[in-house]
């Protein structure tokens, strides 16, 4: 439970330093989050909750694909990437440690995770198996945007994939993008988002797959095809566009936001680490076929809030509100009730968000008038008029309040 009269919340009165788009404004403004520089933030307690429910979801659609959660390394020896040669990445944050020694701050994981699962890889059984995290990401970028869209720290989920068979990596690469699926539809931006065919980049001559959710303000641009509704990034559009499904000539150009990215590495990892593993003959074979897969979780908080946010405020999804029951307490002789009800609803897997400031803040239109900046889906309030009544009232959203019995 989040006790306002512990947390000195206080909502900007002015625009914030930063911010040129309405989401981030109001992120800042409502005290979500804080700007420490550019393109780094820390998560409030209203922000950070936001954070987690969106975390959470993509959490559990992870274990519900029996994908194995580890939490792996920030820092990493420079040893690692000398091995890949990517030590010189130009978003890379290079730390000089003691003695003569070189660590990364990880802008990605794979000089970490494939050190790691090549102590477990060592029979043709241990095969396929996949691994993921969610943890912080460090980059330099050169485009930090404000807002979390594009910062230089940021919440990602990464999932890394070990194969040994070319048809079986196809079978699973398709299922992460049916697991993707779920996992906006479950944001609430499923309808806008679209599988999106991308350059391989480095890492594979076959194209590689983003998740793009449709926003005005997105940074890429990409052709939908009006036919079978595949997005391809402008990148992989030379010329005239030829739908890489279904062959029609027909698109929607939109701009949108990269929400996830799917790659296949083919050996390009497992190849310099030198990954290997015996075979049914006993025999030592050397190919070793990966395919990593990102969600950018922060970047999702911007996102979902661009996606749902009014002039004013933003109007979170349930499953994503910072608590689904705001209880203002007014009068001093209603906290213990108000207590006890909040007890009750954490009892029942709700969240709440217990507003007893007393004093100047014991002000039915301010507490109110938070629960709606706040988008919390479900008001509750206990006062002195409601007891008359018989109890609390309930406000949810979208209905008409009623009084209930405590
Ligand atoms: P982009 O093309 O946007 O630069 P990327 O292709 O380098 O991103 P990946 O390494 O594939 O990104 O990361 C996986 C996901 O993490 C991306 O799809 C995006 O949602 C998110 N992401 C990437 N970079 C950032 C960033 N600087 N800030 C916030 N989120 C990011
Ligand atoms: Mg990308």
């Amino acid at each position: 439970m989040l006790q306002l009269s512990n947390f000195p919340i206080n909502t900007l009165k002015s625009t914030p330093n930063g911010s040129d788009n309405t989401s981030t404004w109001l992120l800042l403004q409502w005290w979500y989050i804080r700007q420490e520089m550019a393109g780094v933030y820390s998560f409030l307690p209203i922000g950070l909750r936001v954070l987690r429910n969106i975390e959470n979801i993509v959490r559990e659609e992870m274990d519900n694909a029996w994908y194995h959660e580890v939490l792996m390394s920030v820092i990493t020896d420079k040893s690692s990437w000398d091995i890949t040669g990517r030590w010189n990445m130009d978003v890379m944050f290079h730390v000089p440690a003691h003695d003569d020694k070189q660590y990364s701050i990880n802008p990605t994981n794979e000089e970490t995770v494939v050190p790691m699962m090549k102590e477990f890889l060592q029979s043709y059984k241990d095969y396929p198996t996949c691994v993921y995290h969610i943890q912080k990401k460090f980059r330099n970028e050169k485009r930090a945007k404000s807002g979390l869209l594009r910062g230089r720290e940021f919440l990602m989920k990464d999932a890394y994939s070990f194969h040994i068979d070319d048809e079986e990596f196809s079978d699973f690469y398709e299922s992460v993008k049916q697991v993707y699926v779920k996992i906006f539809e479950r944001l609430w931006v499923g309808s806008d988002t679209y599988e999106t065919v991308a350059d391989g980049g480095d890492f594979t001559d076959k194209y590689s797959h983003e998740f793009q959710t449709v926003l005005p303000i997105g940074e890429d641009d990409i052709y939908i095809c009006s036919w079978c509704r595949l997005g391809h990034n402008k990148e992989v559009v030379q010329g005239d566009f030829v739908c890489t499904r279904c062959d029609s000539k027909e698109f929607d150009l939109k701009q949108a936001s990269e929400v996830g990215n799917i790659f296949p590495l083919e050996t390009k990892f497992s190849k310099p680490f030198e990954v290997e593993y015996t075979d049914k003959d006993n025999k030592m074979v050397d190919r070793v076929l990966m395919g990593c897969y990102g969600i950018g979780i922060s970047r999702l908080m911007w996102v979902i809030a661009e996606y749902s946010a009014t002039e004013k405020w933003i109007l979170w999804p349930e499953s994503i509100a910072p608590a689904s029951h705001y209880i203002i307490v007014i009068g001093e002789d209603n906290i213990e009730n108000a207590f006890e009800l909040a007890g009750k609803l954490e009892s029942e897997w709700k969240t709440v968000i217990l507003d007893d400031r007393m004093g100047r803040k014991d002000w039915f239109g301010q507490k109110a008038a938070d629960c709606e900046l706040w988008g919390i889906p479900n008001r509750i309030v206990i006062s002195p008029k409601t007891l008359e009544q018989g109890g609390y009232e309930l406000l949810q959203r979208g209905q008409e309040p009623t009084i209930e019995k405590l």
